[in-house]
């Protein structure tokens, strides 16, 4: 897995820039597995983008396609940024040589080309911050060292809770077929979140009655939205009616798949609703070739 990179957007309600990781690279599994839940992890594939999240700042919960992304100028890394030089020239350009180990020559020309981006090591932007200030320059400073911003310019966007996925919802979505489209699509991002702790196979499944009321509801509200006419979203509510243990309408929904392309899977889910198992299990697997 390569390290998530940080891209910026700003809340459209508090117009604070926030920070969100975006995930590259893929599972270390190299090969190909579909779970019951019809998630398919293959290699290289990076986790999908999720479709809410929340404000760090304000609070407000946020859609995806909604948050205006900035430009990579907004940046955390460690600096300091020079915006005015004030009264005292001469100790600002010192503390700049000592703080960067910049010649003379080089630091006038960076103070000739205002805003200057100040690098330099992390232990010595405390103190140059701290100089520039008395000197009477207007400064900034961003990232995180010792003296530096007391909070970090950047708040990081929050994962939403499943439960608070209702409240994404209550955010509005346009039309009614629109906002049908996209409830459909975040219960079902929020389900296979709360599937995912078992994925690993180290956590035991825990049955449906056990689950936070907030995942129950989720879950019963996703069995009444998915219909049945295409096969695969057949399997998806078959999948919901069997986590909750209803063996009956798990059934009704897969016995008129096995005419069809998916019939393999239909016997899989029939298997499964003999031996009463609800948990979350892998149908398919093919290894890295
Ligand atoms: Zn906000």
């Amino acid at each position: 897995m390569m390290p998530p990179r940080p891209a910026y957007v700003a809340c459209p309600r508090c117009q604070a820039v926030l920070r969100i990781w975006q995930h590259r690279g893929g599972n270390t599994f190299g090969g190909f597995r579909l779970w019951s839940d019809g998630l398919t992890e293959s290699a290289g594939l990076a986790p999908s983008p999720l479709r809410g999240w929340r404000c760090g700042v304000c609070e407000v919960a946020l859609w995806t396609d909604d948050l205006p992304w900035l430009d990579a100028r907004f940046d955390d890394r460690e600096r300091v940024v020079l915006l005015k030089a004030g009264s005292r020239r001469i100790e600002m350009i010192q503390a700049i040589r000592i703080a960067t180990g910049l010649g003379l020559k080089a630091t006038l020309e960076l103070e000739a080309q205002l805003p200057a981006e100040i690098h330099a090591p992390l232990d010595r932007l405390g103190p140059l911050l701290e100089t520039l200030r008395a000197s009477g320059a207007e400064v900034e400073a961003y990232g995180t060292f010792p003296g530096g911003p007391a909070r970090p310019v950047f708040q990081d966007l929050r994962e939403l809770a499943i439960g608070d996925y209702d409240e994404l919802l209550a955010g509005g979505a346009g039309a009614d077929s629109a906002r049908r489209e996209r409830e459909i699509d975040v219960r079902l991002e929020a389900w296979r979140r709360r599937n995912a702790p078992f994925r690993g196979g180290d956590e035991a499944w825990i049955r449906h009655f056990a689950w936070p009321e907030a995942e129950q509801a989720n879950a019963a509200r996703l069995f009444e939205l998915l219909d049945v006419e295409d096969p695969d979203t057949a399997l998806f509510k078959a999948e919901v009616a069997r986590q909750l243990e209803r063996w009956d309408e798990c059934r009704d929904l897969v016995t008129p798949l096995l005419d069809g392309p998916r019939q393999q899977r239909a016997r899989q889910f029939l298997e499964l609703i003999r031996d009463r198992r609800p948990e979350l299990c892998v149908l398919v697997v093919q290894p890295r070739r």
